[in-house]
């Protein structure tokens, strides 16, 4: 159901459905869809400091129906506040505008070098401190990670990356599953342009879904966390309502099967910080 979850490997539950809010403005528009998407049935905010918005979806929070605890509460550590210091500032200066005096994940955003080390070094600390309840990574390549790992204490328990029938990465999502790091795919959607492809209006005609319904379906099948973006009511519950039905084996595999390596987003290996 929408409020399940995956486990992380320290047993953290993950609900494995959650709102995004990149370009969602602070202010009224992020306000609303925190609230709306609380109000029917969504328990986990995906936010970053970049996003400039986490003052609203704070407020949201605080104005649904849903307690606070009761919420899985994403942030993001941006690029330039990577390092030691700076990340452990740029946690506190995000928990001031949320209102909240815990995350339950914070990530890398963007992984930056050797600098990223030390930044995992900061999320670390946090996370023994009982500031974060999870730590992860996200846009982090298999060599990302694989750097990390030679000096991390910790695994990360989460990666977050640009996922979607054009950008698979199967052989990433396997790799991170043999380490125990869930796949969380951002622009699940691709950005809007999942609902351009024949293929989609066909399966959603074949299951009297949406096309969104059918494409964050097959993330879940897939075992993929997944945080569709809307800021509009109607569609923040619309694709929320995938929980009556199954896509097939086959078509699981006709969606893997569109995978042509197209990012919609920044490649991790060619990012201008
Ligand atoms: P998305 O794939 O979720 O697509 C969002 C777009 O689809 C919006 O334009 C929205 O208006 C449209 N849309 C949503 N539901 C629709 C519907 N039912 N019918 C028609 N159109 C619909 O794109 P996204 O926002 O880039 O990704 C989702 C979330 O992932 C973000 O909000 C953010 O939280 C996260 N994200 C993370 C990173 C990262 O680097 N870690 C990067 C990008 C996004």
């Amino acid at each position: 159901d929408l409020q399940g979850s995956f486990e992380l490997h320290n047993g953290v539950q993950m609900p494995y459905f959650g709102l995004g809010v990149y370009l969602s403005k602070d202010g009224s528009e992020v306000v609303n869809a925190v609230k709306d998407a609380l109000n029917h049935g969504y328990r986990h905010i995906d936010t970053a400091s970049i996003y400039n918005n986490e003052e609203g979806v704070g407020q949201g929070i605080r104005e649904s129906n849903v307690d606070r605890r009761d919420v899985f509460l994403v942030s993001k550590v941006w690029n330039t506040d990577q390092g030691y210091d700076s990340t452990l500032k740029a946690f506190d200066a995000s928990l001031e505008r949320l209102g909240t005096d815990y995350l339950d994940l914070y990530l890398v955003h963007w992984p930056k070098g050797d600098i990223s080390k030390d930044t995992w070094r900061a999320l670390e600390k946090l996370y023994r401190e009982k500031k974060v309840r999870a730590i992860g990574v996200s846009n982090f390549l298999q060599h990302h990670l694989e750097d990390l790992l030679t000096s991390a204490e910790i695994v990360p328990m989460v990666n977050q990356m640009e996922f979607h029938p054009y950008l698979v990465q199967q052989d990433l999502i396997e790799f991170c599953n043999s380490k125990g790091i869930q796949y969380e795919a951002w622009s699940p959607l691709m950005q809007g342009n999942v609902f351009e492809l024949d293929i989609m209006k066909d399966l959603a005609s074949k299951y009297d879904k949406t096309i969104a319904q059918i494409v964050l379906r097959w993330d879940l099948q897939k075992g993929v966390v997944t945080i569709p973006k809307s800021s509009k009511k109607e569609r923040i519950i619309a694709n929320s309502d995938l929980f009556d039905f199954e896509l097939s084996e086959e078509d699981v595999a006709l969606l893997d099967g569109l995978d042509n390596g197209k990012r919609f987003g920044p490649d991790p290996d060619n990012f201008d910080f």
